[in-house]
């Protein structure tokens, strides 16, 4: 069972495209058809995938502030360093929260 203490969302209203978070952390972040960037769940860390991208249908969330997706404790160093050089400086991490976790799969 993967562990988790952060979670961590994309404001893409202040992203600028460049990718930069997906070659740090391409198990976190991927990039949508519109040229901005959303988080992500991979299946290998927990118990199915899920891409916050605001599509419809089974394996796609919210974006935004209410699409968070867990960080495995192996990424966090990777999702830190993301933040660290998003030139959009709209990578928002928080401290994991089952509340939070509940209200986005509500
Ligand atoms: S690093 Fe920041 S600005 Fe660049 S694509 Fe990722 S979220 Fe968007």
């Amino acid at each position: 069972m993967t562990t988790t203490r952060l979670m961590v969302w994309i404001d893409q209203d202040l992203c600028t495209g460049d990718g930069i978070c997906e070659e740090i952390a391409p198990e976190v972040f991927e990039g949508r058809d519109d040229g901005l960037w959303v988080v992500k769940e991979e299946a290998k860390h927990f118990e199915s995938a899920i891409v916050f991208d605001a599509e419809s249908g089974d394996g796609h969330g919210p974006d935004g502030s209410r699409g968070v997706a867990r960080v495995p404790d192996s990424l966090i160093e990777d999702v830190i360093e993301s933040a660290e050089e998003c030139p959009g400086e709209c990578i928002m991490i928080e401290p994991y929260d089952q509340a939070t976790l509940d209200a986005r799969d509500g």
